[in-house]
């Protein structure tokens, strides 16, 4: 009969790390997640003491968990946290995670600033779908970006902190590597191209996605598992398939390739330098005469 106590402790163990081997009890993850989270954020020294920092929640487990983390650490590091949410215009599925979201920022005590597609751009996505025939995801992010970065701004914070995990950073790095997209795949890496960006921060760029859902769930933060009724990019969910495949047979291969990245980013950078110039219009950095943002908006907006 297999061993089922936690490494640590004699309680029954609820998750047994693959890629270590070790198994951990309830309070023993909740424990080791928390610590290597922060180690993460020390080794790129993601935080300076006295720092605002932006925290974009989506009302996910992802970016719940990170404001968890980061609250947590708030005191200690003199933070002056503030959540951002951006309401894309998703009937159907954004108001219960806005609910959601706005409920943990009141227990948490940390203010959260609302952003629209709607008031900001005057079309939420469910219009601009309908308006172009472009992919719902290609408006999201791009919109999305730029007014998380707007807000931050406004707010007058030093970074930005997102959700993302292991998983997703690891996705994005092969799926920008099998397009070839260099340009992307620079950007991935880089925390602030410009003094126009707020830098960024990824906490959780180091943690499994399960790891993380599992923290959420045993943490008892109220996240919403729901997935965007818009989310059907079929390369992302290829890519996925594989990168879960691989990492069944090869446990760590995911850290594997986010480390070779890593390895890879100076060299990358100096490709990056090359490209990027100001969008004409805003002033924003981009890598052709106008920025993504401002071309979308306007494909949005008839000429009278
Ligand atoms: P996703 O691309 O949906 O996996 O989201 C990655 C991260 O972006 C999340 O963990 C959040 O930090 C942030 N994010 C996504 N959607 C929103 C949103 N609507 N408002 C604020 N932040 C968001
Ligand atoms: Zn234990
Ligand atoms: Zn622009």
């Amino acid at each position: 009969m297999a061993n089922i106590t936690c490494s640590l402790c004699d309680e029954r163990a609820c998750y047994l790390r693959r890629y270590s081997g070790q198994r951990f009890c309830r309070r023993h993850f909740i424990e080791y997640f928390e610590k290597k989270v922060k180690q993460t954020m020390l080794r790129y020294r993601m935080l300076e003491r006295g720092e605002r920092i932006g925290v974009a929640v989506s009302g996910g487990k992802d970016s719940l968990s990170t404001l968890n983390i980061l609250s947590k650490l708030a005191e200690k590091l003199d933070l002056d946290l503030h959540a951002i949410l951006i309401d894309e215009g998703i009937a159907n599925y954004r108001a219960a995670t806005i609910k959601q979201a706005k409920r943990f920022c009141e227990e948490l005590g940390v203010p959260l600033t609302t952003l629209s597609f709607k008031e900001r751009f005057g079309t939420a996505l469910d219009e601009a779908v309908k308006l172009s025939q472009r992919n719902a995801c290609t408006f999201c992010g791009v919109f999305r970006r730029k007014l998380l970065n707007d807000a931050a701004r406004e707010l007058g914070c030093d970074k930005l902190a997102t959700g993302h995990n292991l998983d997703d950073e690891v996705q994005a790095i092969v799926m920008n590597y099998l397009r070839g997209d260099l340009e992307r795949l620079v950007r991935l890496g880089i925390d602030a191209g410009s003094e126009q960006l707020v830098p960024r921060i990824k906490p959780l760029m180091e943690m499994p996605e399960k790891e993380v859902a599992l923290y959420a769930l045993l943490s008892g933060i109220p996240a919403s598992f729901e997935e965007c009724p818009y989310a059907q990019d079929s390369f992302r969910t290829e890519v996925r398939a594989m990168i879960n495949r691989l990492e069944e047979s090869n446990p760590g291969i995911k850290f594997s390739i986010l480390r070779g990245y890593q390895k890879l980013l100076p060299y990358l950078k100096s490709y990056q330098a090359k490209a990027l110039r100001s969008c004409a219009t805003c002033g924003a950095p981009s890598s052709g005469e106008r920025c993504k943002a401002c071309m979308l908006l306007e494909e949005l907006t008839p000429s009278a």
